[in-house]
């Protein structure tokens, strides 16, 4: 028996079923400028989900015009389109040169670099297949165009469906934070303009606005520095010398994983072979758990005592520089982010800058093989006098980020503890892959200064450690100041020296290898290294002093103070040497 179907109902069902096709047209329209590139991005792997999902989200917002102004549909999808076209371009042409996020830090480097070295790079990327990618995106986004028609939307319907965009994207999330979190109107600008910046155009907007800002706060610190009086009654060890002196910082790595400190597993087959040839001291820990707030103590004058020392004296770059040193400052590490400020202001107060990393997220694949070639030409630098710092991205999460598919050492149980099921084994495995390529790193560093046949020497230390499902009961990954365990603080240091350098420096460091010892002091073991002593110099704090005087090792923010704790150093054994990892609780 045939259904009889009224026309009427026929042309509604026509008519609901059109409207959804029209609304999915727009909405693919709008998505898909800031689509293109998030989808390459999770093809390749490059980034965390994050910025994929804001895109999806911010793309609904502008349904809103269209939706209320249907008669102009046309017009409006044309203007917002070729806004949203050019500045996907953008990002599209970032993506197929560095296979990253376009983010502020990229603005960074194009507005601060000057223009001979980045049309350097144009030319060095550009490959024949780029603008046959950028027309064919250019007709994608026509063919979308084409298909826009307006939305037949009741009144009703479209108040409805405005809300529904609106009320969960920038209502809610504003509720939220000002009257559920009661954040300060900042912090709430700051994530809106969060949420909004993976979205084209917000990319350049918001990340243009995000620059211009942190820029001012790095200027102002800068102009605070510039205004510090010199270090008073300089003496130099080795005035006169040629010398290239060189400070490698790591990034997340606890020594409790290298095989160089006895780990069972075979994760520093290159510094093993050259063991003979490091300082390897066995007993250092970071005063802190995070990069900046290390740094603020390492780099300074600054340590528990003295917390407003960061900014009040000289750091380890303005001494070099005082010293006739020409200073580089080369990074793995994001430059001009929010939390990275602190860290952009170091790099200026080095003569020269090389930042090879400009994504948004830490959580992004980015290997530090990126810093060789800066390494080789601040090498290749005629000046006579160098001091480079180079900074890692080491074995920051995420693990499986930091090494290429080649590096994927450990892959199975072997040399893991029992406590340890197959989910957090594979964890383990990519940390111990990423410090297999970390060991990589560094040796190509030394050997890289070494073949230089001249007078140098190479300090490394991580920044702070990392615990990995170390410590009972085995379920933290990360670090963690208000629980503070061993591996969190326990750090990998050593100084590495060429022939040349012991010609006439022939001091052995052997003396000095098993103190206990924090990088809050660590600018006073550098400034005997580098044999310059001043006033306000402190040997007792130098850990390659004879005056050396073992302190406390705190741990903990130095403002809070009845905070800090003491990090304890399990009493070094043998069998620590050989072969069984201190798998201790702090
Ligand atoms: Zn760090």
């Amino acid at each position: 028996m045939k259904t009889m179907v009224s026309p009427e109902a026929m042309g509604a069902e026509k008519a609901s079923s059109s409207s959804f096709l029209r609304f999915l047209n727009l909405y693919l329209f709008f998505f898909y400028f800031s689509g293109v590139t998030h989808v390459l991005l999770q093809m390749t792997d490059a980034t965390i989900f994050i910025g994929f999902r804001q895109a999806v989200y911010m793309s609904f917002l502008w349904l809103v015009p269209v939706l209320l102004l249907p008669r102009h549909t046309k017009a409006i999808t044309a203007i917002i389109g070729i806004v949203l076209w050019a500045t996907s371009l953008l990002s599209l042409a970032y993506f197929c040169v560095y296979h990253q996020e376009f983010s502020q830090s990229v603005l960074y480097i194009l507005f601060e670099s000057n223009p001979a070295e980045s049309s350097e790079y144009v030319a060095q990327y550009f490959k024949w297949w780029m603008p046959l990618v950028y027309i064919a995106h250019t007709f994608a986004a026509w063919f979308l165009w084409q298909r826009v028609q307006p939305l037949a939307f009741s009144w009703r319907g479209k108040l409805v469906a405005c809300l529904l965009i609106i009320v969960p994207i920038h209502v809610l999330p504003f509720i939220e934070d000002r009257f559920i979190s009661h954040q300060s109107w900042d912090r709430v600008i700051d994530h809106m303009q969060r949420r909004m910046e993976p979205a084209e155009p917000w990319q350049l907007v918001m990340g243009y606005f995000q620059y211009r800002r942190q820029l001012g706060n790095m200027q102002a610190l800068l102009e605070k520095n510039s205004a510090l009086p010199p270090l008073a009654n300089l003496q130099d060890q080795y005035a006169g010398k040629p010398g290239t002196l060189v400070l490698v910082i790591g990034e997340s790595s606890t020594r409790l994983h290298w095989g160089l400190y006895g780990y069972p597993r075979d994760t520093t087959p290159n510094l093993d072979k050259m063991k003979d040839q490091l300082s390897i001291f066995t007993r250092v820990v970071s005063p802190r758990a995070s990069t900046i707030e290390v740094l603020e103590q390492a780099l300074t004058f600054a340590d528990r005592d003295n917390p407003d020392a960061v900014m009040t004296k000289p750091s380890i770059m303005n001494l070099m520089k005082q010293a006739g040193y020409k200073t580089f400052w080369i990074t793995n590490q994001q430059t001009i982010t929010k939390r990275n400020t602190m860290l952009a202001y170091f790099s200026q107060l080095a003569d020269v800058q090389r930042y090879t990393n400009n994504t948004r997220y830490q959580n992004s694949r980015e290997y530090d093989s990126n810093v060789f070639k800066p390494f080789e030409s601040a090498l290749a630098d005629p000046a006579q006098r160098k001091f480079i710092v180079v900074h890692l991205l080491g074995t920051h999460m995420k693990y499986e980020y930091r090494y290429p598919p080649e590096f994927d050492y450990f892959k199975d149980r072997t040399g893991l503890p029992d406590w340890l099921d197959d989910n957090k084994a594979q964890v383990v495995n990519t940390y111990d892959n990423a410090v297999r390529y970390n060991d990589y790193v560094l040796a190509t560093l030394m050997k890289t200064l070494q073949a230089k046949g001249e007078r140098s020497m190479l300090t490394f230390m991580s920044d702070h450690g990392e615990d990995v499902y170390d410590t009972p009961p085995y379920e933290f990954v990360g670090r963690n100041e208000g629980n503070p365990t061993l591996p969190m603080f326990a750090i990998p240091m050593f100084v590495w020296t060429s022939d040349q350098w012991k010609q006439d420096n022939p001091q052995n460091l052997g003396f000095a290898l098993n103190r206990e010892y924090s990088t809050a002091y660590f600018e006073q073991t550098w400034s005997d290294l580098a044999g310059l002593h001043y006033s306000g110099f402190d040997p007792s704090k130098s850990l390659v002093n004879t005056a050396f005087v073992q302190r406390p090792t705190w741990v903990g923010d130095p403002t809070f103070r009845d905070g800090m704790r003491e990090i304890q150093q399990p009493a070094l054994s043998s069998t620590q040497l050989a072969g069984q990892p201190p798998r201790l609780a702090q």
